[in-house]
């Protein structure tokens, strides 16, 4: 495919932009080549400025479930355009009946504060964990990814359960030195993690499913001890849902668990594709934020009512047309059409899914952490991705990073995602056999 435009457009980025991204995966530095430049999205297809269209699994990393342009999202988009204006600073009927859809969505969701970006809202929900508690430690977990906020962007130090360390220059040793890192599923951890430091801890911060590490789900027992060791010594439970935040079911996927957070992140899919991120919880921590209490949290644009509308329209058309039983089957069926692909090419793949997000990881063994993560092929997850995107099929574009469905995608498109990376398995056994 000719992406002579993407490439002369990227060029051009690169003398004034920092690496030409405004958000680092975005420049395919895992995955080589130039990053496409799009010109226009509609429904499940995006056109690149070269005129390339392509089946669209990122759909923006999670936001456009409705899919590029969604009628009802653009309407609501006009309105408030043409007849009220962009942002007051001053609060707008609109934000309180967003507020009012998520709070019925979800029983821990009482009182709620809008931000602009996930980042913003794990921040602050941390934020609110140590004001609350008037602890300084917090616990994440290996491959979680909360945004990048100073205290969360820390690795594992050397050694089970030693504080964790910058995982980026600019990261004060100070500030990563509270922050703990444990490996995702490992319950034990989280037990004996509490018992060593129980009293100093704010908060423990997870994605209720991991989905920035590829896709994994938590095993049996494994959110159930957090939520019990944070009770047990007094720390907050904050559930991140920014990315799972109705992807999987309408409202959080923590609910699915019947396990009830104290703080919940929101993001990507409550802003419909505009900017708008939340934190929400029970009103007893929640009160503690200012102007109600003394933890300090503001926003310029926060609560903006262009975000606002885009997310109205967003929420209430899915509590309409309840796609999610339909996003399960799609995403089954490609999944399982794959694995059965792969294994019969004798190429070992891990495909995942819960409703509308999917993974597909080279490797031989079921995906359960990060370090399972960072051992799958990463050689020939390049060479798929480079494959899939030549023939029309835009896939995140990295092994870390799930895909995504929207509403607009079709089994049409399922099936041809389906043929297309069948013939990459043939192209991989080929490049194989002796010549
Ligand atoms: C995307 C994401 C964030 C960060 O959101 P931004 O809007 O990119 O700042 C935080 N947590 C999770 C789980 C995410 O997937």
């Amino acid at each position: 495919m000719k992406q002579e435009k993407s490439k002369q457009l990227f060029n051009e980025a690169k003398r004034y932009i920092v690496g030409g991204v405004d958000s680092p995966v975005r420049s395919f530095g895992a995955v080589g080549g130039n990053p496409l430049f799009i010109e226009s999205g509609s429904g499940s297809y995006i056109t690149d400025s070269d005129g390339n269209s392509y089946i669209d699994y990122v759909c923006s990393w999670g936001p456009l479930i409705l899919g590029h342009r969604d009628k009802d999202v653009v309407n609501a988009i006009r309105l408030v355009l043409e007849k009220r204006g962009t942002s007051f600073g001053a609060p707008t009927d609109l934000e309180t009946e967003l507020a009012k859809i998520i709070s019925e969505s979800e029983g821990a969701a009482e009182k709620i504060r809008f931000v602009n970006s996930g980042t913003e809202a794990t921040m602050s929900a941390i934020r609110v964990a140590r004001g609350v508690t008037g602890r300084d430690k917090i616990v994440k977990f290996n491959g979680c990814y909360h945004g990048h906020s100073d205290s969360l962007l820390v690795s594992a130090g050397s050694g089970a359960m030693t504080t964790g360390v910058p995982n980026s220059p600019g990261v004060p040793a100070s500030l990563a030195s509270d922050t703990i890192v444990l490996e995702y599923n490992d319950a034990e951890a989280v037990e004996e993690c509490f018992k060593k430091y129980g009293d100093q801890i704010a908060c423990v911060i997870v994605e209720p499913i991991a989905a920035n590490m590829g896709l994994v789900m938590p095993k049996n027992g494994f959110l159930q001890a957090i939520r019990e060791n944070t009770e047990k010594y007094g720390a907050l439970f904050i559930d991140d849902e920014v990315l799972v935040g109705f992807r999987t079911c309408y409202g959080t996927a923590i609910s699915r668990m019947n396990i009830a957070p104290d703080i919940i992140c929101y993001g990507k899919v409550i802003g419909g594709g505009m900017p708008v991120a939340a934190y929400a919880g029970k009103s007893i921590y929640m009160n503690k934020v200012s102007p109600e209490g003394p933890i300090y949290q503001a926003g310029t644009l926060s609560g903006n009512p262009l975000g606002m509308a885009a997310g109205i329209a967003t929420l209430k058309k899915l509590k309409k047309t309840n796609p999610y039983n339909r996003f399960e089957q799609m995403s089954k069926t490609l999944c399982k059409r794959l694995q059965e692909s792969a294994a019969s090419a004798n190429i070992p793949i891990d495909a995942p899914h819960i409703g509308s997000i999917f993974a597909v990881f080279f490797s031989d063994k079921r995906i359960e952490n990060f370090s399972d993560v960072k051992n799958s092929d990463k050689e020939r997850f390049v060479r798929y991705f480079r494959f899939m995107l030549d023939r029309g099929i835009y896939l995140a574009p990295s092994p870390f990073e799930v895909s995504f469905l929207s509403t607009k995608h079709t089994d049409e498109q399922i099936l041809r995602t389906i043929k297309i990376f069948n013939d990459f398995l043939d192209n991989e056994a080929a490049e194989k056999a002796p010549a």
